[in-house]
């Protein structure tokens, strides 16, 4: 890890002042994040989602909210008619808040006058539910309903609040002070009232409250709120929460947080409480901290995500499976937990420099947040497994999904926090782009853009990033201003990326994953050019992932792809495709295509679906040869297994030397 560097004024750092529309802003790193004020998307993959989320993903969620009765549950409260039917999941209220904070992202990027109505309109309506000492929740707390702070395990109402301090800060730094930040500035203030060193020793079964605080703490200058988030941290692993059916792992109270080897129990909460662990380690030069969600990230990423970045194989607890436990069918790879991901990776990135959280950030953007909303931005994935083994039935028009997993993207949920998850992430997309430090400027994700910046020494900068990426690996970046004075333009390398070249000055050099840096008195009209082999590629799963061991996958660039149904003959099932790795995958006129074949029934329909193996007797080989590996397995019969104390147990035993395993080992 390298060393961190100050940045004693980071506001002025980014030369945008307190409105840089930063989404995180750590008061220290290796780089500093250029916000919104600064980074602009023209266009392009991700300029047109925008554009998309801007023009209808907003509007949806608002009208959702009002049809379901979420946002009558805040008039409710302000008329003081609550009752024992209220409407939504007790979490519904940080529906509402993450719809504000994505609006107020989009009036920062956009200027759009119509979310600047909505923010004013939905502001007024949460404003008058907020009781006199500043606590605010329409489902606890009031007549008719469970008392305040009743139910921290499941009652979700600091989760709530930390989402509404999130709002604020998105308020904060695009527009600055109004009603918006003073509600959460009173609520923040009733819970560290409420749950400060002196009082409540309480912790939310849902963090969120943490990353609020911290946001909120930098945006306003209030430690105290940072404090409250270090203290929430410190709090959490010690059975600090009633223990329940899916044990104390679930929500992250099983282990303190400095001594967790792995992100364990259910994805989303595990993630947002690492990236508030991020923010309170960087701003408090918490080393030992740090390096325990590095520890985390490591283990988590090597062998508990998904080949897209999706996190939580489980269904049962939306949570991370055991090490390898990948399956691809059942993957669960919640929307939100690929947000919560970037969360933190980016927040890693900012305190260390690694590329490696940015190579993460862009598998997770393009595979699973890219992958959750429809093309008109009206309909959404909650899971996103990899593998469908029948098409769903369609859901257009069928009202709120009550399930998470369905096939196909549904208008919205009975629990929805993907859609607004998604719609904030979109509309704050250009906070996760470009970075400076005190040499210059780095751009992390490629996309059409506008990059205006200000270095520590005054000298003004900004580059014109052109581009179809991820169509094609071409990513021209044209210096539009500057002094003259030399300064260093650094560019990410994926991983994936091997035989990339840098062209400028003429020249065409290769440079390697990681950081392609170029030192220069940079001249306005100078084009630095990076070249991204984006060829499809073949890419196969560690060996001790089961589920997917003999398979391959294509790659293309930053892109995940699959097979659909629609592309094979009608009648076709997938699941009896299988494609020859020996072939490589070829790009025809923007489709890549590997060799495949349907594979044809072995044996006819039959009642009983595993025959005998008579084909694959052992003949020739000696069970247990001297050969380098090999060793003779016992069999036990599956009735008896557990009975000589706990073991691991499998029934299938997958055959080794497929194709795709490529070579002996
Ligand atoms: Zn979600």
């Amino acid at each position: 890890m390298t060393d961190g560097c100050t940045v004693t004024d980071p506001l002025q750092a980014t030369g945008g002042g307190p409105r840089h529309g930063c989404p995180v802003l750590p008061a220290r790193g290796v780089f500093r994040p250029l916000g919104l004020a600064d980074v602009s998307l023209d266009g392009g993959f991700w300029g047109g989602r925008q554009e998309v989320n801007a023009t209808a993903t907003l509007a949806h969620c608002e009208e959702w909210m009002e049809r379901v009765g979420w946002l009558a549950n805040f008039d409710r409260v302000a008329e003081g008619s609550t009752g024992p039917d209220r409407p939504g999941w007790p979490f519904s209220d940080s529906e509402v808040y993450k719809l504000v904070e994505a609006l107020c992202w989009e009036v920062g990027r956009s200027g759009a006058p119509t979310a600047e109505t909505a923010i004013r309109r939905l502001t007024a309506r949460i404003a008058r539910a907020q009781d006199p000492d500043g606590y605010l929740n329409t489902c606890f707390g009031h007549s008719s309903q469970p008392a305040r702070y009743s139910d921290l395990e499941h009652g979700h109402e600091l989760y709530n609040t930390g989402h509404l301090l999130q709002a604020a800060v998105a308020r904060l730094r695009t527009t600055g002070a109004d009603g918006l930040v003073e509600v959460a500035r009173r609520a923040a203030d009733h819970v560290c009232g409420t749950f400060g060193a002196d009082g409540r020793n309480g912790i939310c079964g849902h963090p969120e409250i943490e990353v609020g605080l911290v946001e909120l703490g930098r945006a306003l200058g209030v430690d105290r709120y940072v404090e409250q988030a270090a203290l929430f941290l410190e709090r959490r692993g010690h059975g600090t929460l009633r223990e329940m059916p899916l044990g104390r792992a679930y929500f992250q109270d099983d282990v303190p947080i400095r001594q967790a080897d792995t992100w364990r129990g259910h994805a989303v909460r595990a993630l947002y409480l690492s990236a508030a662990a991020v923010d309170v380690a960087t701003d408090r030069d918490d080393r030992d901290l740090l390096d325990a969600v590095q520890r985390q990230w490591r283990h988590a990423v090597a062998r508990r995500t998904y080949l897209t970045g999706g996190m939580g194989s489980r269904h049962q607890d939306e949570g991370f499976g055991e090490d390898w436990e990948l399956p691809p069918d059942r993957a669960y790879c919640e929307t939100c937990a690929g947000v919560a991901s970037i969360m933190v990776s980016w927040r890693l990135f900012l305190a260390t420099g690694d590329p490696r959280y940015t190579d993460l950030v862009e598998r997770t953007l393009y595979n699973v947040v890219a992958t959750s909303p429809s093309s008109d931005g009206r309909a959404f994935f909650y899971a996103n497994p990899l593998h469908q083994r029948t098409p769903a039935a369609s859901t257009a028009g069928a009202g709120v999904s009550p399930r998470a997993e369905t096939g196909t993207r549904s208008a919205w949920f009975e629990v929805s926090c993907c859609p607004t998850n998604v719609a904030r992430t979109l509309a704050s997309l250009a906070g996760y782009v470009a970075t400076t430090d005190d040499g210059g400027l780095q751009i992390h994700q490629y996309a059409p853009a506008t990059i205006r910046t200000r270095l520590p020494d005054g000298q003004r900068l900004a580059v014109r990033v052109e581009t179809d990426y991820p169509a094609s690996g071409g990513i021209h970046v044209h210096v539009t201003e500057g002094s003259g004075q030399p300064w260093t333009l650094s560019l990410r390398v994926p991983a994936w990326a091997a035989g990339a070249r840098l062209v400028h000055d003429g020249r065409s050099t290769p440079v390697t994953p990681g950081m392609a840096t170029l030192h220069r008195a940079f001249q306005i009209g100078d084009v630095i050019t990076l070249e991204l082999p984006v060829r499809p590629r073949l890419s196969r799963p560690d060996r001790r992932i089961d589920a997917v061991r003999g398979c391959v996958a294509v790659e293309r660039g930053p892109e995940v792809l699959c097979v659909e149904s629609h592309d094979l003959p009608a009648g076709d099932a997938i699941d009896s495709l299988e494609i020859d790795p020996f072939v490589p995958p070829r790009d025809v006129d923007g489709v890549v295509r590997v060799r495949g074949r349907l594979a044809a029934p072995a044996v006819p329909e039959q009642d009983w679906p595993y025959p005998a193996a008579v084909d694959i007797a052992p003949a020739a080989v000696d069970i247990a040869p001297a050969a380098a590996g090999w060793f003779e397995v016992p069999l036990r019969p599956y009735h008896s297994w557990a009975r000589r104390g706990p073991s691991s147990m499998r029934v299938w035993l997958p055959a080794t030397r497929s194709h795709a395993d490529g070579h002996s080992s």
